[in-house]
């Protein structure tokens, strides 16, 4: 019987959510789902230096509101946990201690001020390592004396000095490294807390874990880790590095950028669900044209064969035409739902249900981005000033001069009207002013738009704007219009 596929998605709360790193979770989630195996989530908090208060929950928010969903994890529990790295702390030095019997890691007393005095020599002689191996060859009668004195120590790996080594990543094939280059890294610290190059290779192992996926800045520490599992005769994992998500050619997708951040993009009005489609085909492409996928379809298609080895160009265009599709998808009362609060923000917390529902179908076509609403349907609340010549129109044939007089018969016609107060009404009420004045159509009814939005262009046509707005208001607008264009 295969093995189960076993991804884990490890990220360090840093505060938010990389589109990056959120990316390394929905593949780490792909290959689980496409393959009936286990996804994983193991929370990375070792560096205690670096912890923001709350940046867990904003992992655990993000994970739910994506429905990217963990079979073992925080809260959810399983066969491997604990699932936090700080909870799990106990557990890694007797794999340190068995390295050193090994002879594959060494004990370390340098001092600090030690250390701090050699940095400037290998600086000086262009050596890539910081480390000089000074107690890699202590003898063990000095390494006990050290011990029995109590003298403050880190592991550090023990790498070859002479040879190469390699490994096969899934996306970038075969890696080969001079051993000589690797540096003998800290696996223990003085504290007796593990680095995280340790705890993960650690963990990833007492996990049984398969697959590893993480960004490609890895790479240059594959062969540290490699070595590891090779010292304890243990299965390597398949590595799937992905290639980075960048603003351009240049530089790499920050927070500062605007973009980088999946909390930032939902509060700029992004779906979380157009967000997970966009981040899946940034970096893997399933071939063929199609590219609004539900996750659902992701799961039944992803395949680390279509991943990317080069850096992908994270497109805020393609972003928003991505979500537009995915608002224009939306049913009608869904589309409120979400529409709701960005509805508030222009016309008031008070705004009733009816309006709620009667601006989400205004706007839902035309939103690409839900921060595009509160611009949108301002006006209703909030006539702005506006300039007489926004009235010329060459197609409907209307000018400043004529509009005037066009506006005076439908002042008339509305001020006498006793009708139903609803658009498809007034509509044909205004086609047939129009008829019997000899009028196009568009010579009432532009006029008309312009003097209720005061804007060159608007959610909604005449009668739209006028039905919302009601008779009174209407009749105010387009006395504010006379008044303009007098
Ligand atoms: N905690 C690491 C990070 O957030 C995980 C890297 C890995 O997946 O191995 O970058």
């Amino acid at each position: 019987m295969a093995k189960e596929v076993r991804t884990r998605f490890a990220p360090s709360p840093t505060g938010y959510m990389h589109i990056g790193n959120l990316r390394t979770a929905l593949y780490e989630y792909l290959i689980a789902r496409s393959n009936g195996g286990k996804f994983i989530l193991r929370i990375e908090d070792t560096d205690r230096e670096r912890y923001v208060e709350g940046a867990t929950d904003i992992i655990f928010k993000t994970l739910e509101q994506t429905g990217i969903s963990y079979d073992e994890g925080p809260g959810v529990g399983g066969d491997y946990g604990p699932y936090i790295q700080s909870e799990r702390m106990g557990m890694y030095k007797q794999y340190a201690e068995q390295l050193v019997e090994m002879g594959k890691a060494y004990y370390c007393f340098c001092t600090k001020e030690r250390l701090e005095s050699i940095k400037g020599d290998v600086a000086t002689q262009g050596d890539s390592l910081a480390y000089d191996r000074h107690c890699r060859d202590l003898s063990p009668e000095e390494v006990k004396a050290n011990l029995d004195a109590g003298l403050p120590y880190v592991i550090r790996q023990k790498m070859p000095l002479d040879g190469t080594t390699t490994f096969t990543d899934a996306v970038y094939g075969d890696i080969t490294v001079e051993n000589k280059t690797l540096e003998d890294q800290i696996l223990l610290k003085a504290d007796g807390m593990p680095t995280y190059n340790f705890a993960n290779v650690i963990d990833d192992h007492l996990m049984a874990i398969t697959h590893v996926v993480r960004g490609n800045e890895y790479l240059s520490s594959t062969p540290k880790y490699n070595l590891l599992y090779e010292a304890f005769g243990w299965e390597i994992p398949t590595y799937v590095h992905c290639a980075p998500v960048m603003k351009d050619q240049h530089s790499k997708l920050s927070k500062r950028n605007g973009d980088a951040s999946f909390g930032d993009l939902l509060d700029k009005g992004f779906l979380a669900e157009a967000v997970v489609n966009y981040i899946a085909l940034l970096g893997w492409s399933p071939g063929g044209e199609q590219e609004i996928y539900t996750l659902k379809e992701l799961e039944e298609n992803f395949n680390i064969e279509g991943l990317s080895k080069s850096p992908s160009i994270f497109d805020p265009e393609k972003l928003r035409w991505m979500n537009s599709e995915y608002i224009r998808a939306l049913s009608p009362e869904k589309f409120a739902e979400v529409a709701a609060p960005w509805i508030k923000k222009a016309l008031g917390e008070d705004v009733s249900e009816e309006m709620i529902c009667k601006m989400s179908t205004l706007v839902q076509g035309r939103t690409e981005v839900l921060s595009d609403i509160p611009e949108k349907i301002g006006f209703f609340k909030e006539l702005s000033s506006y300039d007489k010549e926004l009235y010329r129109h060459k197609k409907m044939k209307t000018d400043p001069e004529n509009s005037s007089e066009f506006l005076k018969i439908t002042r008339e016609f509305i001020e006498n009207y006793n009708g139903e107060w609803v658009s498809s009404e007034l509509y044909q009420g205004l086609c047939d002013l129009a008829a019997s004045n000899e009028l196009k159509n568009g010579q009432i009814l532009w006029p008309l738009r312009t003097a209720l939005s005061g804007l060159p262009a608007s959610p909604g046509g005449a009668t739209e704007l006028a039905e919302i707005l009601g008779k009174e208001e209407t009749l105010k607008r387009i006395d504010i219009g006379l008044e303009i264009l007098a």
